[in-house]
């Protein structure tokens, strides 16, 4: 039975620039292909999907997702909160950036200094503030891309930012996480249980992941 059909879905996705000056930003690796290939397989499944979008050149192949273009962190932190209201689940992909400069310069900063000092301020975390307002209806799921020490890290963060189950990815994995066609992971519950997938493309660990969400619909539906 599909129960991800007219479910409304909020993704973010991709990673965010916070700028330095006009020209300079601090940011990561995160293409967003994992988290587009989980849009593209909602859509197939018939959910309505609004996709908080960092800057990535990639889009959905569905015309059906509606993107929503951002830059910063405090810019996804402020669409994200708007739409949640409204949504059934919440799949939080971000690869946000942790940090900020506290003033961004207007003109182009000058290579002539020896040493250039950027102070930097702790940005909002999406998950966790969503997860402060999560009605008991509200789904939501996080990601972990942890080095060490991974399911004790996911777990934590899953108690944390109030997930109903985390996908962790380990960057142990040789294929696996940033840039990758391929991924592979593991998802672990607030029941406990932690359920390990093979390596496989973005497009089927979309698959694996969503036939995990309709499961907890499911069980959602019979209690
Ligand atoms: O703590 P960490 O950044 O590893 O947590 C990862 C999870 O939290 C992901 O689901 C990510 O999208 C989300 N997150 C967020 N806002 C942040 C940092 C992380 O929503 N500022």
């Amino acid at each position: 039975m599909n129960l991800i059909a007219g479910k409304k879905v909020l993704i973010t996705a991709g990673p965010t620039h916070e700028p330095i000056d006009p020209v300079r930003f601090i940011g990561n690796r995160s293409s967003g292909k994992m988290s587009i290939a989980i849009a593209d397989e909602l859509a197939r499944r018939g959910a309505e999907v609004e996709l908080v979008l960092g800057p990535v050149e990639r889009r959905p192949v569905s015309q059906e997702v509606r993107v929503h273009s951002v830059m910063t962190a405090l810019d996804m932190y402020e669409k994200s909160t708007e739409l949640f209201e409204n949504a059934d689940v919440a799949i939080l992909a971000a690869a946000v950036a942790d940090y900020r400069p506290v003033n961004a310069a207007n003109q182009k900063i000058k290579s002539s200094e020896a040493k250039l000092v950027i102070e930097l301020e702790k940005n909002p975390d999406i998950a966790q503030a969503l997860g402060k307002s999560k009605q008991d209806d509200q789904i939501m799921i996080g990601f972990a891309l942890e080095t060490f020490d991974e399911t004790k890290h996911a777990i934590g963060k899953l108690k944390k930012k109030s997930l109903d189950f985390i996908v962790l990815n380990s960057l142990n994995d040789s294929g696996a996480g940033f840039q990758h066609d391929t991924n592979k992971i593991a998802i672990i519950d607030k029941q406990g249980n932690n359920v390990k997938f093979e390596l496989k493309s973005k497009a089927q660990v979309a698959v694996d992941i969503l036939d995990y969400l309709n499961k907890l619909l499911y069980e959602k539906l019979v209690h």
